[in-house]
Order: structure tokens, then C-alpha cells, then sequence
């Protein structure tokens, strides 16, 4: 069976970890953790990365960050994961679900200004599959509104908007490093602070609402509770597991896009027949191959396409879809509203289906995937 996903390792985490565990500090903020931090800086040309648990608190900490009220309004896809909600959620916004763009399944930035009321507060992008939403028009939408914009660029590390790294665009940028991710610590992420007014509440709220970050840098004698907070910070054993993958991040990078375009290459022509569709990546975003989709006709041909590749007797594969739309799901029915109409959310995410896709998969795992397609559309391979 072709796995879906396969956790990426490099082999050299076992020194790392060692070097922590001999070092007896496995807490928070410890020299591989800042390692961490500082490459991404310098490789993303991001003013403030911290690491954070994962991918949901550092969308947790965006939105403690914005400093929201009970009234005011978050407008967000509804083709996402729950973690681009329950952010907004728990600092007790109101979520406005809007519509996505179908060659994308991202975002639509028209949509969102139609969304848009004297209560909107902040735009929550989700870069899907690490292609860059349209973030020159969430820009500009956002400065004439006067807006936060908080992308979650879960999926999308390594990518880049018109030579600027997902992440860095908006005021705050949240990564994943989950082991279903690009690059991974098992659990774990990154927020990216690109707005200075930020910086210091930012350090405070990681630490337990305490200026201790000030402390460990010795410019403040002793630390206190200052503001409210939560506990962001991963074990220095997390980020001894990630930082070897960032050394290598362009490699890791280069061989997810070759097997990217290969996917791409051999699933054109049945695209161009009609058959099944690609996804676009439109002109400025450099992609970071996170994922390989394709959409059948409906949600009954997907049925059938993962059940055909699952079952087949010669060379089986795992293929898997997502997301059920959160305006529909039901804490989506709870706490959110869908503003506009629901062109494209629903439609489209019943006929997608993701390809096994990660680090190291060889072009014959590759072949075995494609011959399910094509045997399943009675294409003949020439
Ligand atoms: C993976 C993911 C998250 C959550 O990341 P975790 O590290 O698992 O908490 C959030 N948003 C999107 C779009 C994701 O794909």
C-alpha cells in the first residue's frame, strides 16, 4: 500500500536530542529552540519568529494578540481546518464564514469585502496547500478597512507570495510543524510577528503573562505577571527534532516539488480530457508541494476513485479527502454564520481528493498511484 503520508526524519535527530538530554535543560527557549527561531528569521526575512506548541496556538496566541471583543467579527473560509476557527472562537469573536475561489479553494478576496461590516475586525487567510491567497488584494482590502490580517500558513512553510514568505505578509503568521506538515517537530509550530507593536506583549503572553523573556535577556532584574497569558513554549526536545529538517529544508523542499510536478505531468492529460482537474497556482505564488489534489466529478466518483485505489489487488493506495466545511460541521452551525451564498465551499470540497505526498516518496509509489487513476478513468497509458 502507498502510505498517504509519511512523517519526514533526516536521521540526524537522535544527535540533536541527545545533545539536549545531556544538557539537562529540556524546558522552553533553549539554545536549538532559538536555532530554530533565528533560521527562520533569516530565511523568511521575518522580523519575530517564537516556536510554539503547534500550529493551533500559535493561532491561539494571534488572536489573544488582536485583542478582540464579543461583538467584534472575524471573516475566514469555511473551507479550513477547525484550528482556523476555534482560534477566533476562543477569544470569543463572532466567525463570518465567506466563500473560497474553486481554482484554488482559497479564500475569495471579493468575497470578503462583501463580508465586511463596522464590526469586522480582523481577515483570517488560510494559505491552502501552501499556494499563496491573493495577498496584494487582502492587503489592500485590510489598510482601507483598517483591519488585522492573521494568515494561517499552516501548510505553508517554504512558500512564498510574490518573493515574500507565507507567513510574513499579514500582521501575524501562524506555521505548523505537526508531523502531517512539510517539516516536522510531532507536534509543535511556529507565529511569525511582523508588526512591531506586537513584539513585547507577544513575549509576555508565551510566558504565562510574565516579562521572563526580558528576565533571561537581563533587562529586567526580576520577572512578574504583567498581562494575561497561556504556555506556548515546546520542549527543547521538540525543536532538537525539527532543527535538522530546517538545515535541510531546500532539499526536503526540491524533492516534494519533483515528485509535484511529476503527479502533475502525468495527471495533464486527463485533465485536459475533461476527466478529472488540478489545481491552479496562480502567478506570484512559489509553492511548497505540501499537497497533490485532484478533483473528480462529484462525491460519489471520489467514493468510488479512493475505494478503487484502496482495493486494488495489484498495487493499492491511500488517498484521502477533506475538509467537511466548517460553516456546515456542527459547531460551525453553533457559532458561525455564512455570509453570502455557498457557491463553491461545499461543491467543490466533496470532489476533491489528496494523493500520497511527502518527503521521500520514489516515482514508482508515484506510478502505482497514477495507474489507479488512470484505470479507474479507462485512460490508456501510452
Ligand atoms: C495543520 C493545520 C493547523 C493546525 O496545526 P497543528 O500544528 O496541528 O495545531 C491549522 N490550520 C491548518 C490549515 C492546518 O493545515
Amino acid at each position: 500500500m502507498v502510505s498517504f503520508n509519511i512523517p519526514v526524519s533526516t536521521g540526524k535527530e537522535l544527535d540533536y536530542l541527545a545533545q539536549v538530554i545531556e544538557s539537562r535543560k529540556l524546558c522552553g527557549d533553549g539554545p536549538l529552540t532559538k536555532e530554530c527561531s533565528k533560521w527562520m528569521e533569516e530565511k523568511f526575512g521575518a522580523d519575530k519568529v517564537l516556536l510554539t506548541t503547534s500550529g493551533t496556538s500559535a493561532l491561539d496566541m494571534a488572536f489573544l494578540l488582536c485583542d478582540l471583543t464579543p461583538e467584534d467579527e472575524v471573516i475566514l473560509p469555511s473551507f479550513t481546518f477547525s484550528s482556523t476557527a476555534t482560534a477566533p472562537l476562543l477569544a470569543n469573536a463572532q466567525l463570518v464564514f465567506t466563500d473560497i475561489d474553486p481554482k484554488t479553494m482559497n479564500i475569495d478576496p471579493d468575497r470578503i469585502e462583501q463580508a465586511i461590516t463596522d464590526k469586522t475586525k480582523v481577515i483570517l487567510v488560510m494559505h491552502y496547500a501552501g499556494v499563496a491567497c491573493d495577498m496584494d488584494r487582502i492587503m489592500e482590502i485590510a489598510r482601507k478597512h483598517n483591519l488585522i490580517v492573521v494568515e494561517d500558513a499552516a501548510q505553508g512553510v517554504m512558500s512564498s507570495y510574490k518573493g515574500k514568505a507565507l507567513g510574513t505578509i499579514g500582521d501575524f503568521g501562524c506555521y505548523s510543524f505537526h508531523e502531517t506538515k512539510n517539516y516536522s517537530m510531532g507536534e509543535g509550530g511556529a507565529i511569525l510577528i511582523n508588526n512591531p507593536d506586537y513584539f513585547e506583549r507577544a513575549e509576555i503572553l508565551r510566558e504565562k503573562g510574565t516579562d521572563r523573556s526580558k528576565f533571561n535577556r537581563g533587562q529586567v532584574d526580576k520577572y512578574t505577571w504583567i498581562d494575561k497569558g497561556d504556555s506556548y513554549l515546546p520542549s527543547e526536545l521538540n525543536a532538537a527534532y525539527l532543527y535538522p529538517q530546517l538545515l535541510m529544508a531546500d532539499e526536503i523542499n526540491n524533492d516534494r516539488l519533483d515528485s509535484w510536478k511529476y503527479y502533475y505531468e502525468k495527471l495533464k492529460p486527463l485533465a485536459e480530457a475533461g476527466l478529472i482537474e488540478l489545481g491552479a497556482i496562480p502567478e506570484g505564488a512559489v509553492h511548497n508541494a505540501h499537497m497533490f489534489y485532484i478533483k473528480a466529478k462529484d462525491i460519489e466518483e471520489r467514493t468510488e476513485l479512493i475505494s478503487y485505489a484502496k482495493n486494488h489487488p495489484e498495487h493499492p493506495a491511500q488517498m484521502v479527502f477533506h475538509y467537511i466545511p466548517l460553516h456546515s460541521a456542527p459547531a460551525g452551525l453553533k457559532y458561525g454564520r455564512f455570509d453570502g451564498q455557498d457557491v463553491y465551499t461545499t461543491k467543490e470540497s466533496e470532489r476533491l481528493v489528496r494523493l500520497p505526498m511527502y518527503y521521500g516518496l520514489s516515482r514508482e509509489e508515484q506510478d502505482q498511484v497514477i495507474a489507479n487513476i488512470m484505470e479507474f478513468y479507462g485512460w490508456k497509458q501510452n
